[in-house]
């Protein structure tokens, strides 16, 4: 074969040859660097409100700097890869257990990690978490500006100071180490939300919900967090092929910046996604789901006591599932609603009386279960139909 060819084909293939080793090695290289062209970003999607953008955060995860498995770039690729928007990286100061492989530098996850989240657009918050026993426990210090300060012999001047430096304070994993995981509010709790330096708690760690937390946040008016508090890398915690996400922080800010999201969770305008839940405040969880949801068809005709199909779209990442809290004397709609993430769905209704040639505004009242104002209490909603009624 190869006598048969000519020169120039034989240079050719040569040439080819080299180009495609060529390529290769900048596939490696790009690769290395971690800028492999297969990476794609699963892009989550919730409404902004008035006046706000809606960020998707996670204030609390760890690096091989503490006591986590992974190296900080990761923690940016991972984030950017499962739609976020900012995150924090929040080593534990007083626990490092990998100091014989890796010299303790409070911070350094910070600098390595930063290059990488400022190429991808990703917001990255200077954190760390002051570790100490129950009590008072673990608390996250968010907006740090000197983490060597922090390492004290004395809880109560790690939190003063991270407090001295403006930091946002809270509280994590309130039920970790408590009998039966039951949340126990110590005395430290009360006397650090007293002199304003505790400003929120961790509703939802990792997989877990915590009830009594989440009571505390409505009772006190406390920041709701919902983070990962991810060890591993992400992929062994959450199952993405079966499309789980880790849990976030949705924050409502005046403007995607870290001073946008120190703000916001100063002003408590935050609500937790977790598993197909959204956890927040009515104020914040009926225009998240008004502005996810469309009636497509508003005013159905409906002739006698004839059917008519309406057809609601909800461009939302999140389920909707909802109730029907009412009847309504005019017209029959179904008790049980779900509207799937990013489709449209058909709810079926038909007239109740014989009102003829007019038209009627009229508001079914819904439950939506899976938005939580409070522990085990559902958003209260409204689906507003115009309703054509006509005799023929
Ligand atoms: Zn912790
Ligand atoms: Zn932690």
């Amino acid at each position: 074969m190869v006598k048969d060819m000519t020169k120039s084909q034989s240079v050719s293939i040569r040439q080819r040859t080299c180009l495609q080793a060529m390529l290769l090695i900048l596939a490696f290289c790009l690769s290395a660097h971690g800028q492999a062209p297969s990476r794609t970003r699963t892009e989550l999607f919730f409404p902004d409100l008035p006046g706000s953008v809606t960020l998707k955060c996670d204030f609390h995860m760890h690096t091989v700097f503490s006591d986590g498995l992974v190296w900080p770039t990761v923690r940016v690729a991972e984030a950017w890869m499962e739609g976020l928007d900012a995150i924090s990286i929040t080593d534990h100061i007083e626990y490092n257990p990998h100091t014989n492989d890796i010299p303790k530098h409070l911070g350094r996850a910070y600098e390595i990690a930063k290059p990488g989240a400022d190429a991808l657009g990703l917001i990255l918050i200077r954190g760390m978490e002051i570790t100490r026993g129950e009590p008072p426990g673990h608390w996250n210090a968010l907006f740090v500006t000197n983490v060597n300060e922090l390492d004290t012999p004395d809880y109560h001047d790690a939190v003063r100071l991270a407090a001295a430096q403006d930091a946002f304070i809270f509280w994590n994993h309130p039920g970790w180490k408590q009998s039966n995981n039951k949340s126990v509010w110590y005395q430290e709790q009360g006397e650090a939300l007293e002199k304003g330096y505790l400003q929120g708690l961790e509703v939802v760690n990792g997989g877990d919900y915590d009830a009594i937390v989440h009571g505390w946040c409505v009772e006190k008016k406390l920041t709701m967090m919902g983070d990962s508090d991810v060890h591993d890398p992400m992929g062994m915690k959450v199952d993405f092929a079966h499309g789980d996400h880790r849990p976030m922080t949705l924050v409502l800010a005046r403007e995607r910046s870290a001073e946008g999201i120190k703000e916001a969770l100063r002003a408590r305008r935050t609500v937790i996604y977790h598993k197909n839940q959204l956890l927040g405040e009515a104020q914040y969880l009926e225009p998240l789901f008004q502005g996810s949801i469309q009636i497509l068809n508003p005013e159905p005709r409906l002739k006698g006591k004839g059917r008519a199909l309406v057809q609601i779209h909800n461009k939302s990442s999140l389920d909707f599932e909802l109730v029907l809290k009412e009847k309504h004397a005019d017209i029959s709609a179904p008790k049980k609603l779900t509207l799937p993430a990013n489709k449209t769905s058909i709810m079926e209704i038909s007239a109740l009386t014989n009102t003829l040639d007019e038209q009627k505004t009229i508001p079914l009242s819904y439950s939506v279960t899976n938005l939580k104002t409070a522990p085990k209490k559902s958003l209260d909603t409204q689906l507003s139909l115009r309703p054509i009624f006509s005799s023929k």
